[in-house]
């Protein structure tokens, strides 16, 4: 069983051992009382799911769960996911193992989406693949050799935070000129609204900027692909932003594919083309033969089956 447990819903889902979705259901997020109410829901619903399939703990190999916040991937816990309202520590393993009787693991969200892109989507299951996620935020996952790569406090793949612009925007972390603060939804419009000081040009996003309309990156995006001239010049600084840091990426882990996931990916072709070539203007030419920029292929469905396969390592 995977679960994908994020802000608003906590989506669920039976697999086979090879990947295949028998199941799938989500119930909402009940983030009051410091999220005390979320692991019990949990277990109700996982209880109640199994009495309707008529199923039993016995039939399945594992819960796997990728969840927002620091992980304990020893202990099974987890602290400081703030849009979950869970600021202690939450003994999340032991509370779902008593209360299905089915063994538990867990790692974090974009640790978990980039195992389901790697398995079932456009990872093509092959042993070396990173994961980009450009959305509210950006984050990633590496799988090298196989493997996720956590790091010394958990915090490899956390690609938002590689400096694209040293004299950047502020980020939530504290520095500047993070990719997230350019490469996520709110920081596309953020690049678009500083180039628009300087443009001149005739431009409907010029225009509508100008008239203070709330825009979004879709927005953005939309009239790019109209061929709007200065939609056109926001995309291409952020397509560059991206392809210098999957240029690094690529130089230093050589993956067979940097796959671009999350809301923004939704720009499809127009933003996996630029990325690509702004990438091989950063790569040494063996990488840039070998590593593809690719798009997501799993949607919202990648995060149940990448938990899900968590499950599968408990089997070994
Ligand atoms: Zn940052």
């Amino acid at each position: 069983m995977g679960i994908d447990l994020g802000g608003t819903t906590v989506k669920f889902a039976i697999l086979t051992k090879d990947g295949e979705i028998q199941q799938k259901w989500s119930i909402q997020t009940n983030i009051l009382d410091e999220g005390a109410h979320i692991v019990p829901d949990i277990v109700e619903s996982i209880n109640r799911h199994l009495h309707l399939y008529n199923m039993s703990a016995e039939d399945f190999l594992g819960i796997g769960m990728g969840t927002p916040g620091s992980v304990d991937r020893n202990k099974g816990t987890v602290v400081g996911a703030y849009n979950l309202n869970w600021k202690t520590t939450q003994p999340v393993k032991e509370q779902i193992e008593k209360g299905t009787g089915i063994t538990f693991t867990l790692d974090n969200d974009a640790n978990v989406a980039a195992l389901g892109e790697r398995w079932q989507g456009a990872g093509d299951n092959a042993s070396d693949v990173v994961f980009i996620t450009l959305g509210t935020g950006v984050g990633g996952g590496i799988v090298m050799e196989n493997e996720l790569l956590h790091g010394a406090a958990g915090c490899a793949g956390e690609i938002g935070h590689i400096t694209v612009d040293p004299n950047g925007f502020e980020c939530t972390c504290g520095k500047k000129g993070c990719l997230e603060t350019v490469a996520s939804a709110t920081g596309i419009v953020r690049v678009a609204r500083q180039l628009s000081e300087e443009y001149a040009g005739p431009s409907t996003l010029k225009q509508r900027l100008d008239d203070g309309e709330e825009l979004t990156s879709k927005d953005i995006f939309e009239l790019a692909e109209a061929e709007d001239p200065f939609a056109l010049m926001v995309v291409d600084h952020i397509c560059f932003y991206l392809g210098l840091a999957c240029g690094n990426i690529g130089n230093l882990l050589n993956p067979s594919a940097l796959i671009l996931g999350g809301g923004v990916s939704a720009a499809g072709e127009l933003l996996r083309s630029k990325v690509s070539n702004y990438f091989k203007q950063f790569t040494f030419p063996q990488v840039t033969e070998s590593t593809q920029i690719k798009l997501a292929q799993l949607g919202n469905d990648a995060g149940i089956i990448g938990a899900a396969s968590l499950a599968l390592k408990l089997e070994r």
